[in-house]
């Protein structure tokens, strides 16, 4: 007998349809003989709707009852779900985070986990119950107050849970069959990937490849948990994402034996960039603007520096953070700013970030240069680029994202002539 863990994103659990249809597909696991322990996130664009309601109401809610609010939406959906598979004739119960025993440090909105002691859960399977969890919340012991863990957060909740049971798989349903060489509500041509490395899925999640939340690759690689990404629309094969390096990719008959050069694209608009002008060139100023940031806990991403507009012996230095820190690190850095003694401080939240990825960049020359030929005939100008081993990053306008996104795919032979798959979801 196996143990499944099975997430459900919200665009399956959208409506009564969809709520209907993942007991069934639960159920059918559970009758093919699995014990299944499942984590569902909250209806369709609740989470966003819950936040919208709040900026209604205040411009400037506590973190504590924002993450009071928010975790009420995967409730919903964790309760809805249990009683639908009860209604059918199955035993089910659902539980909170803090009830499943996950455990986090007390910084609301993007907490992290410390501990996962599912006892109520394993116990709930081991007397025949499909066990549901509330995913992307936890609870602090410190503070004793409700967590969540970032956007996107009930991935990580899968994984962690599928660690600490030991699940043979944990697998992540979604509305598009599993990763592709793009997203595909851009890239209509995009590919399904069959397997790919967890090196090479962590690089296109930290990208901005929202199909699985990056804290959920670096926890499946890190305690070696089997992921399968696939959708809930469909009986498809999804993909897998290898749990380790060791985790050779099987061959099939007929493919080349090189890995492929480039694995995807991915595009990301929810970072904004800020540019501090005038900062007076000498040794220490980028240490003391980048600790003014950490001190508003801002991850930044890239960074550049330039000779300054505002004049001699001065720099600018230009850095992205994500939208939803930008005002804190502004606020931050604003009253920083007679003591570190810049001139202005810039900031453009239409921009994006597009990202080309592939391990087998490290042996491959001339891919910059293609990927920077095809990004000017398409008639996108390049703001700021970053680079690792196997990815390639640059800043655009937010307008231009779409057209990169595509000129790049195609240039790099990613394109197929299926069109791709997209189930549900609003791609909020
Ligand atoms: P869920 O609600 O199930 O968690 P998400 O909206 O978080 O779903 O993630 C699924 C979405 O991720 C897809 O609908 C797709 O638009 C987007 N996406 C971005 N990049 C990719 C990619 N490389 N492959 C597949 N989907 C992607
Ligand atoms: N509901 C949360 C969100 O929308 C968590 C998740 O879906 O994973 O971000
Ligand atoms: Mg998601």
């Amino acid at each position: 007998m196996s143990l499944i863990v099975q997430k459900f994103g919200g665009s399956s659990v959208s409506d009564a349809e969809g709520i209907k249809r993942v007991a069934r597909r639960i159920m059918d696991t559970k009758a093919a003989g699995n014990d299944v322990v499942v984590v569902v996130s909250a209806m369709g664009d609740t989470t966003d709707e819950l936040l919208d309601l709040a900026g209604q109401l205040t411009d400037d809610p506590p973190a504590r009852e924002m993450d009071m609010l928010l975790s009420a939406g995967e409730r919903m959906s964790m309760a809805l779900l249990a009683m639908t598979i009860d209604g059918a004739g199955e035993k089910a119960v659902s539980f909170t985070g803090s009830q499943a025993g996950m455990m986090t440090d007390a910084v609301h909105g993007k907490a992290r986990i410390i501990d996962v002691s599912p006892q109520r859960v394993r116990q709930a399977v081991d007397r025949g119950y499909v066990a549901i969890v509330a995913g992307f919340q936890g609870m602090s012991p410190d503070s004793n107050d409700v967590t969540t863990m970032g956007r996107g957060g009930s991935d990580t909740t899968a994984v962690a849970l599928a660690a600490a049971l030991n699940a043979d798989v944990c697998e992540i349903y979604t509305d598009v069959d599993g990763v592709y060489t793009a997203d595909p509500r851009i890239v209509s041509a995009a590919q399904k990937i069959d397997t790919i490395s967890s090196e090479e899925m962590l690089e296109l999640a930290a990208s901005g490849a929202k199909i699985l939340h990056l804290r959920c690759v670096e926890y499946a690689r890190r305690f070696g948990v089997p992921l399968h990404v696939r959708s809930s629309f469909s009986e498809h094969e999804g993909t897998w994402v290898l749990p380790s390096e060791d985790d050779k990719i099987k061959i099939q008959e007929g493919e080349p034996l090189e890995q492929p050069i480039i694995s995807g694209v991915a595009h990301d608009r929810s970072e904004a960039k800020v540019t501090v002008v005038g900062v007076p060139d000498v040794p220490g100023k980028a240490a003391e603007i980048f600790g003014v940031i950490a001190g508003a806990h801002s991850n930044i991403d890239m960074i550049v520096q330039n000779v300054s507009t505002a004049g001699k012996d001065k720099t600018d230095i230009s850095f992205t953070l994500p939208i939803v820190e930008g005002k804190e690190a502004l606020d931050a850095l604003r009253d920083a700013q007679s003591r570190v003694g810049f001139e202005a401080i810039e900031y453009d939240d239409q921009v994006g970030k597009l990202s080309l990825i592939g391990a087998g960049m490290r042996s491959n020359p001339g891919v910059s240069y293609k990927f920077f030929q095809a990004l000017h005939e398409a008639g996108v100008n390049v703001d700021m680029i970053s680079t690792s081993e196997i990815r390639i990053s640059v800043v655009t306008h937010a307008d231009k994202l779409d057209d990169a996104v595509r000129a790049v795919h195609a240039v790099f032979g990613l394109d197929t002539d299926v069109e791709a798959t997209v189930y549900g979801g609003t791609g909020r």
